[in-house]
């Protein structure tokens, strides 16, 4: 008997042990993955955050690459960095020039890898029952904010055209875990995600968070996070401020303090506008 129970314990320790071990390999792993860069020291830094190419050339630059088994990031940062990273259109008179100009763009390659190797989904589900409650979204970057002092703005605003706080679910656009979560005087309930190349996924102004959702969480691209609401601006609990809205916000990580460098989600969103789960609501 009392055998047994000795074993039964050592077992126990055992199965302990190795847990923490796992544990602690998971989180050591997503440390050494952040890329330690200097992004603010890179030339043209800012039109690079502003991240201006349309959805449509995205698409045809990644299908050209397809076509051609070219590597998509490589070719992408060569196509930006050669059209001073504004890209309204793509024209068809490929050369060597765009693929061989990758000199020295390493970092930037970096940036680009962040932002575009982890994202699957559109945050909004589709909904699997027809109705007509739909979102908008436009263009504001660096427009201007004036709560807490003047300032700008710094991601993409997805409107609920109703205006009805908790009605659409907010799912991750990447794999990724739970880094922070919790209330912020400016951006209410908001949960953000560190995906698997770095980038930090900021989801803002949340009614609420799904079942269970806490630090340190490992989320599934297109697993329910929480649902749009319009908190923040206040003290913890503060709503009805503004429109219920998402605020989606895409940050680089800059250093080991994980300051936040924020790029513009805008065309990254009408991007894979096309790429939804579907979930019943
Ligand atoms: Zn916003």
């Amino acid at each position: 008997m009392r055998n047994k129970i000795y074993r039964l314990i050592a077992i126990i320790f055992i199965i302990a042990f190795f847990n923490c071990m796992l544990l602690e390999n998971l989180y050591s792993i997503k440390k050494e993955r952040l890329p330690i860069i200097d992004f603010k020291s890179i030339e043209k830094i800012d039109k690079i955050a502003e991240f201006s190419v349309t959805d449509e050339s995205i698409n045809e630059i990644k299908s050209y690459c397809e076509q051609n088994k070219i590597d998509f990031i490589d070719f992408f940062t060569s196509y930006m960095k050669y059209n001073n990273y504004e890209v309204d259109s793509v024209s068809y008179d490929y050369d060597n020039k765009y693929y061989n100009n990758v000199d020295n763009t390493k970092e930037i390659k970096q940036i680009y890898k962040i932002i575009l190797s982890d994202i699957k989904y559109f945050p909004i589900p589709k909904n699997k029952k027809t109705n007509n409650h739909k979102y908008s979204y436009c263009n504001s970057w660096l427009a201007e904010r004036t709560y807490g002092g003047e300032r700008k703005h710094y991601g993409t605003d997805i409107i609920d055209c109703e205006d009805e706080r908790g009605y659409f679910p907010v799912v991750s656009m990447t794999d990724g875990y739970v880094q922070k979560i919790g209330w912020l005087e400016l951006g209410g309930w908001r949960v953000g995600i560190r995906a698997k190349h770095g980038g930090y996924f900021y989801y803002a102004h949340l009614d609420k968070y799904a079942k269970g959702i806490k630090e340190g969480s490992k989320i599934k691209a297109g697993e329910v996070i929480g649902y749009m609401g319009n908190s923040g601006y206040g003290k913890e609990g503060t709503c009805g401020k503004f429109v219920v809205h998402l605020h989606l916000g895409i940050s680089l990580p800059l250093n080991e303090q994980m300051d936040d460098f924020w790029i513009n989600p805008y065309w990254i969103l009408r991007y894979i506008e096309d790429s939804k789960v579907t979930k019943k609501y």
